[in-house]
């Protein structure tokens, strides 16, 4: 049933804060140019607080606590808890649970920004409801028993006013002269340009992009909307490997999530960082292929078993060459020169075999198109 969207349904709080600070934010900026005059140093204070505030939404609300992929120090967690709260999306409490559900219930009227809905609901009309407006307590089972989550929940208000507006607002006027400019772009501007950036992952993620890993809901992968959302862009990986601390899984994938992650790992802070095996990834990614492929065939088209053939050889060759990987790094320090070169020989010679018959799978597979 389409949404209404009226005085009785309407959460207004949150109405009047979506509507309110894109206002503000164009307001304060005209005001702070014709009084202070443009300084190139606002602009960067801006920019700080809106990668310190968007990354603590992706690596901490997103990938730490909402999915658990990784775990982190109290300091991180608190970091992320802090700068969260700056980008007024609710305390984590909130957040995650509507997340969980989202991703368990992907697509259905049971999902708090279910894209059938329409474009509008998915980014931010679901916000404006009051029907979303309360924690759902099912899938926030564990966020009860962190204290540090608890102590966000409680004074959220105070802290995301203390780090989304206070501290930019002050920083702006201490270190280049005006709290207009500090308030109008690392306050303001920050807020509002987040706020659509994290809704789009909600909306255009689930309209944009191509869907290489599953095609049974709605979600995409786009390198386009990984430029603009801190790499949460490879939409159809994160749904279908959602514990996976990465979305962008090769290394030239826009994804600083991962890699601000990844350096809080290199110093002690961050552990655990949960990885999908490449062979499963490579499996899901060609059995999609089948499956787009048997859609066009008929169910007993004997290419179809040739087609699997060819792909368990592949997978089998990529477990090769992936545990010879594996024992390589693991025992770096402990081999001998003799036994770790010819172990590299061995990983060369496994990632050749495995080129060779996925190169034979994919050849099969296009000859086999209709
Ligand atoms: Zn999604
Ligand atoms: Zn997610």
């Amino acid at each position: 049933m389409a949404k209404s969207y009226n005085k009785d349904t309407l959460s207004w709080l949150n109405t009047t804060f979506l509507i309110v600070t894109p206002i503000l934010f164009i307001a304060s900026t005209a005001l702070w140019l014709s009084v202070d005059g443009f300084d190139i140093n606002q602009l960067w204070l801006g920019v700080v607080f809106y990668c310190l505030t968007g990354l603590s939404i992706t690596a901490g609300y997103h990938r730490l606590f909402a999915h658990r992929s990784y775990k982190a120090n109290s300091l991180v967690k608190l970091f992320f808890l802090t700068f969260g709260a700056a980008a007024f999306q609710n305390s984590i409490l909130k957040w995650g649970s509507d997340h969980r559900l989202h991703h368990n219930k992907v697509d259905t009227e049971a999902d708090p920004y279910n894209i059938n809905e329409g474009f509008f609901y998915a980014h931010m009309g679901w916000i404006l409801l009051k029907d979303n407006d309360t924690v759902k307590e099912k899938y926030a089972k564990d966020f009860y028993r962190d204290p540090l989550v608890l102590w966000q929940h409680k004074y959220y208000l105070i802290i995301s006013a203390v780090f989304g507006i206070i501290m930019p607002t002050v920083l702006g006027g201490v270190l280049f002269g005006s709290y207009l400019g500090g308030f109008a772009l690392g306050a303001m501007g920050k807020v509002v340009v987040l706020h659509h950036s994290t809704f789009f992952i909600n909306s255009l993620c689930h309209c944009l992009g191509s869907k290489p890993y599953t095609d049974t809901n709605t979600a995409k992968d786009s390198w386009f909307m990984a430029l603009l959302t801190f790499g949460e862009g490879y939409h159809n990986f994160h749904h279908y490997f959602q514990n996976d601390y990465r979305n962008g899984i090769m290394w030239y994938h826009f994804d600083p999530t991962k890699w601000l992650i990844n350096i809080f790992e290199k110093f002690g802070m961050a552990w655990d960082l949960k990885v999908v095996s490449s062979k499963k990834i490579l499996n899901a990614k060609m059995n999609m292929k089948e499956i787009r492929l048997a859609r066009k065939l008929s169910k007993q088209d004997a290419r179809l078993e040739e087609l699997l053939e060819l792909k368990k050889k592949a997978l089998a060759s990529l477990s090769e060459w992936q545990d010879f990987r594996v024992l390589y790094l693991n025992n770096k320090a402990e081999f001998t020169r003799e036994r770790l070169s010819s172990l590299k020989q061995k990983i060369r010679e496994s990632k050749k075999v495995f080129q060779t018959h996925f190169h034979e799978w994919n050849q099969y597979l296009d000859s086999v198109q209709v």
